[in-house]
């Protein structure tokens, strides 16, 4: 086919094949869901949606949302995170900034934290990006537990068989 114009050209898709180990794309219409039930409970007041479990990489994307008064247990980060505030504000124990909405966070390796939601802040929804572990610790290091891309999916599981979606319902998150 001759192109004519630049135009043309520049709106003329890729024309070879995609690799074919290379894995499907995922579009979730609406990340921040109408169905409650695709929030996975996590601790009080603390959820979880699932939008990317990679699990040949060791990563997954979410978003985390904190109601009221809501904290994530203190934690230690052996890779980077990278974090994008929706909705509401949150802040570390650990240091003197507050996480804003429309706000960008990066999470070095060798990170320990605790994330509050202050009183204030009826609702908090934060994009993640977590690699590799999130390992939980008291406040002197010590594991006290940890979660992976392989436990999400686990507790994604079991929280869409009970609540009716179907244990199924995660695979379409799952690369
Ligand atoms: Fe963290």
């Amino acid at each position: 086919m001759a192109l004519h114009t630049k135009d043309e050209e520049a709106r003329t898709p890729y024309q070879l094949p995609m690799p074919k180990e290379a894995a499907s794309d995922i579009v979730v219409p609406n990340a921040i869901p109408e169905d409650e039930r695709v929030w996975v409970p996590q601790a009080e007041n603390v959820w979880f949606r699932p939008l990317c479990l990679n699990a040949s990489t060791g990563y997954w994307v979410n978003l985390l949302r904190v109601r009221k008064s809501g904290v994530l247990s203190r934690h230690r980060h052996p890779n980077a995170v990278h974090g994008f505030v929706l909705k509401g504000r949150w802040f570390y124990l650990e240091h003197d900034w507050v996480a804003e909405e429309g706000g960008y966070v990066y999470e070095p390796p060798g990170e320990t934290h605790t994330l509050v939601v202050p009183d204030d802040v009826e609702e908090m929804i934060t994009l993640f990006q977590v690699n590799g572990v999130m390992s939980y610790v008291d406040p002197y290091g010590k594991p006290t537990g940890y979660e992976d891309v392989f436990t999400k999916i686990d507790n994604c599981r079991k929280h869409y068989t009970a609540c009716g979606l179907g244990e199924d319902y995660v695979d379409q998150f799952i690369r």
